[in-house]
């Protein structure tokens, strides 16, 4: 990175977000707002007019979802597009249109003012909800609320870009993401979302640069700026000059040769020169995705979150259901292993018969409903057995913090076994039972939980939002919120040696585990396995393969003595 401080120190013309996708790109931004919309009021003459106009709004707005719904499942596989099927279904709600027809008839208002009025109330209770998982529920009623709204006023839905170019807004939906995609959007580029959202994971599986929660980008850009967006470093440059411009083309070219040269590293094994080996494996997010895995080289999956599930399918999957979605992956992944977690619901993803809690992030997430939720957990419990004949899969339990609630799991599965027996279902008992280290306290009695744990896959989205006090999703303090922090790569550090002491291995799936200038250094922290999202998995591969563990393990005892995060990526860089 050789020239890019002195770049940044010569300039005022950049601003600085959250590296959400790798990538970069140099073109012209599209501004994409969702202008508020002045909504008509006052009576009418002609009903017959008015209820035939709302028809065929609703009619216009059921062909644009669908439109949605089909591009989604071509981008992301059917399971995952059931989120825009929910939508549809809203709209073909017959008591909330037969409500709205009964008001336009009854009270010769404006349409617009009625679907306005009827689709708010039941909004207003999702966002007076303590719970952002119903808040994001009430941000998808208000998209379809929107939609008919401008439908009726025969406006065009601007949810389509100049192609080509770099998209810049406030915050990005799923359905934007998909969207855009199919425009060809370059790059993404927001002023609120973090790493760890939607958008972002979505960016990274469709490998589009994206860069968020970068402050005032919108007070700086309009339709037609040039930027240079750099989704590696997070730096966005507003009109770049001759300089800028000249570095950044230089790179793009550097990267495109180093591109073409992966390709070659798909069938390469993940060696260091001196031959340690280290597993990669891919992250799966979005069901589409698995398709992928074994074209970027990834030796099996290594986190499979099943909490998207439900967001996919709207709905809690029964055992039934779970089974048969698990035998598939399996199937599909053998004979490489696919490490499956339990449902990580709480905190600021799905909640399910949560109370509302004032700390999301530290009430009941992960094992603590699971374990609070028995016979939920069961049914995935039993649907993991009865999935794995194969033997390819393995368990693995999110936000573990006792050695408690792994033994309560282990006692779970026994009472699950004796179920399984007396239904007569077939069922495996033989899989691994690991468990994500994403909690201090975990890594405080790593030793300890290595005594009752098959494996560790260490989440450092996680890890580090709890070690440095600071929300993984809050922009403000993304400079705390980085897994280069010295405290964060100690607790790494900690945990790598609680488990090879115990015998068990050690791998990593946050994001710093596909992020390719912490390779050398993660290898030379011990860790055996490092899974990422799937087109992470080249470069990676390539930096485990330019490397030898002893070097990596000098480089890895430097950096653990560094005193900031800003000094540890100087040293990554360096050595790069
Ligand atoms: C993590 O916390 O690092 C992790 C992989 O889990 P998630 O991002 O799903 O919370
Ligand atoms: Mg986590």
């Amino acid at each position: 990175m050789k020239g890019y401080d002195s770049l940044l120190r010569n300039s005022f013309n950049w601003l600085k977000g959250i590296p959400a996708a790798p990538g970069l790109y140099i073109g012209k931004s599209y501004i994409y707002s969702k202008e508020t919309i002045v909504i008509k009021d006052g009576t009418i003459d002609d009903v017959d007019e008015a209820l035939a106009a709302f028809r065929e709004a609703l009619e216009r707005s059921k062909k644009e979802l669908d439109k949605i719904f089909s591009v989604a499942k071509e981008k992301m596989g059917e399971q995952r597009a059931a989120i825009f099927e929910a939508q549809l279904l809203i709209l073909e709600d017959p008591d909330l249109v037969g409500v709205i027809e009964q008001r336009i008839v009854i009270e010769k208002r404006e349409p617009e003012s009625i679907v306005k009025e009827e689709f708010n109330k039941s909004m207003g209770m999702m966002f007076d909800a303590d719970d952002p998982y119903m808040k994001e529920r009430a941000n998808d009623i208000e998209d379809i609320r929107n939609r008919i709204i401008r439908n009726l006023k025969k406006e065009r839905w601007s949810s389509t870009i100049i192609s080509g170019t770099i998209v810049v807004s406030e915050m990005l939906t799923p359905a934007d993401t998909i969207l855009f995609s199919r425009n060809d959007v370059k790059a993404y580029v927001t002023e609120h979302g973090g790493l760890t959202s939607h958008a972002a994971i979505i960016a990274r599986s469709l490998n589009i640069p994206a860069v968020l929660g970068v402050p005032k980008i919108l007070e700086m850009v309009e339709t037609g700026t040039e930027l240079i967006v750099d989704g590696f470093y997070g730096y966005i440059f507003i009109d770049p000059t001759k300089e800028q411009l000249e570095f950044f083309r230089d790179k793009i070219a550097h990267l495109d040769e180093v591109n073409e040269g992966l390709k070659e590293l798909v069938d390469l094994p993940s060696v260091t020169l001196d031959g340690v080996e280290i597993e990669i494996q891919a992250n799966v997010d979005v069901s589409g995705e698995v398709e992928k895995i074994a074209t970027m080289g990834a030796k099996g999956i290594g986190l499979y979150r099943t909490e998207q599930l439900i967001e996919e399918l709207g709905e809690f999957p029964d055992e039934d259901t779970q089974t048969r979605i698990y035998s598939d992956l399996s199937s599909r992944i053998y004979p490489e292993m696919v490490t499956i977690r339990a449902f990580d619901l709480g905190g600021d993803k799905t909640r399910l018969f949560h109370p509302s809690e004032k700390n999301p992030f530290l009430g009941l997430r992960g094992i603590r409903f699971l374990l609070d939720n028995k016979e939920l957990f069961k049914q995935q419990v039993k649907a993991i057995m009865r999935s794995t004949l194969n033997r390819n899969i393995r368990f693995m339990l999110p936000m573990v913090s006792t050695v408690k609630e792994i033994r309560e799991t282990k006692e779970l599965i026994k009472e699950c076994e004796a179920e399984l027996q007396t239904s007569g279902h077939k069922y495996s008992d033989k899989f691994q039972l690991g468990i994500m280290i994403e909690v201090p306290s975990a890594v405080a009695i790593a030793d300890q939980l290595a005594k009752e744990a098959d494996f560790f896959s260490i989440g450092t989205n996680d890890l580090t939002q709890y070690v440095m006090a600071a929300d993984r999703g809050n922009a403000r303090v993304a400079g705390l919120a980085q897994a280069f922090q010295p405290a964060v790569l100690r607790m790494i550090k900690l945990t790598v040696d609680a488990g090879h002491a115990a015998n068990i291995w050690v791998g990593m799936c946050g994001e710093l585990a596909g992020n390719p200038l912490a390779t050398a250094m993660l290898v030379g922290l011990g860790l055996d396995e490092l899974s990422m999202s799937a087109p992470s998995i080249p470069a990676v591969k390539a930096a485990v393969r330019e490397i030898t563990g002893y070097d990596a393990q000098r480089l890895a005892d430097q950096a653990l003595q560094m005193a900031s995060a800003e000094a540890v990526i100087s040293l990554l860089q360096a050595h790069q």
